[in-house]
């Protein structure tokens, strides 16, 4: 049995005439003889809709309730199309989480995928040719539903495509596929034909939200080709793959991302001393709370400032923490900045070439933009920076790293 899985976007099912479009793709794949998995988003806003009902009662809504709530976004998606499908007589089926089952942790709200049931996936298969599944949506195993976080729907499409091994994986979206950075931002963004799995983490992991960060780990971990592309396009996208000596000689850096969501934290005048940054961060961690940019200055007559980043979402319960363990690390004060945002180049050929790093500094210096934390790890550096110079800096670093597509073509 042949099988494609194709993970439709938000925007992409957002009215009739476009899940008509969705149809005539998945009928392409019919006609090459695959069976084909389709995953949908909840129709565009709907999830944001949904979020925003429950924030009328509270702020802070339950997380099990919340989960409970926006699974119904992709429920409908799925109803809709399957209903669609099987008007123009496709033997279909709609597959809530639960009815596979895709099994997850019970971190709702940002759940992990533990198991999908194969085995039935493909007896399901024997009987239908398309299996219309809500992304971004699993069960717990107490039964109750649990959601991946947002843009769930990605890793979704992965994790069904290396559980039943299929052999295409699509991810359909609204840009041609995975650019120099985001062509909403930079008009000079140019599409990559290929890009390795590393690189697409850490452009995921900062901030590029056209794949959903645990989906790029599924697919290097099991080795599945993922390719991004437009449903409203003929372009073949871009393909996610394993690294090859090509790429390493390509360009030094493959793309540019940023990060809105992020707060600056830090912990005035700690004692220099073992075991403070453990209890710092291992108090965060058991919050199950994502630390990113972690500084800690040089020692002052044995005090310290400790500075690190989380998302803004988590900064409440962050400094709710910091309140609670501030006695045990003998902390002056706690201060944060919300306006604030991280800029990352990211490329393999950072590992053999030198001046990636004083190229960065000197093009966000040129702009007179200020560099509040530096960050790297073999194939990214980041800096932190204030939120209003965030496009700003994201162009000029596209220059300055010779992205831009005019520049390109002239050389
Ligand atoms: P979908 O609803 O299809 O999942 P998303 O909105 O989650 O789509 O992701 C697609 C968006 O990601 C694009 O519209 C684009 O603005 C943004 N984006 C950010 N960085 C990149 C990038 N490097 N390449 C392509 N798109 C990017
Ligand atoms: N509907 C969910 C969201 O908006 C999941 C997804 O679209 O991937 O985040
Ligand atoms: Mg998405």
């Amino acid at each position: 049995m042949k099988i494609m899985v194709q993970k439709y976007g938000g925007t992409s099912v957002a009215g009739l005439e476009r899940m008509r479009k969705v149809l005539s793709r998945v009928r392409n794949g019919l006609d090459e003889g695959y069976k084909v998995i389709v995953v949908l988003s909840a129709m565009a806003g709907e999830t944001n809709k949904l979020i925003g009902l429950a924030n009328e009662f509270s702020a802070k809504p339950d997380p099990e309730e919340m989960d409970a709530l926006v699974v119904n976004g992709e429920n409908v998606s799925i109803a809709l199309f399957s209903l669609l499908a099987k008007s123009e007589g496709i033997r279909a089926k709609s597959l809530q989480g639960w009815q596979i089952p895709i099994t997850t942790t019970d971190a709702y709200m940002k759940a992990r995928i533990i198991s999908i049931d194969e085995a039935r996936l493909r007896n399901l298969l024997e009987d239908h040719d398309v299996l219309v599944v809500a992304g971004f949506q699993g069960v717990d195993c107490k039964g109750r539903m649990t959601t991946l976080g947002r843009g769930g729907s990605d890793t979704t499409g992965v994790a069904l495509a290396a559980a039943v091994k299929a052999d295409v994986c699509e991810i359909y979206t609204d840009v041609d596929g995975v650019f120099t950075t985001d062509p909403r931002v930079c008009s000079a963004a140019r599409k990559l034909d290929r890009i390795c799995y590393d690189e697409m983490l850490e452009l995921a992991s900062s901030g590029s939200k056209v794949l959903q960060i645990r989906s790029v780990e599924f697919a290097k971990k099991f080795n599945v080709p993922v390719r991004v592309r437009s449903t409203f396009t003929d372009d073949p996208g871009t393909l996610v793959t394993q690294e090859d000596d090509a790429m390493m000689e390509d360009l030094v850096i493959s793309g540019i991302a940023f990060d809105r969501d992020q707060c600056r934290v830090t912990v005035y005048k700690v004692k220099d001393k073992p075991g403070v940054a453990a209890t710092i961060f291992g108090a965060i961690a058991a919050k199950r709370i994502l630390v990113d940019m972690i500084i800690q200055n040089t020692s002052h007559d044995g005090y310290t400032d400790m500075t690190f980043t989380v998302s803004r979402g988590d900064l409440d319960q962050t400094l709710a923490i910091l309140a609670g363990v501030g006695d045990e690390i003998g902390a002056e004060s706690v201060q944060h900045d919300t306006n604030v945002a991280k800029v990352s180049v990211v490329g393999v050929g950072m590992r053999n070439h030198s001046g990636v790093a004083s190229t960065m500094f000197q093009a966000l210096c040129d702009e007179n933009v200020n560099i509040k934390l530096i960050a790297t790890s073999e194939i990214k550096i980041t800096c932190l920076i204030d939120e209003k110079y965030v496009e700003l800096a994201v162009r000029a670093l596209h220059t300055a790293f010779g992205l831009d597509k005019e520049l390109k073509a002239a050389c």
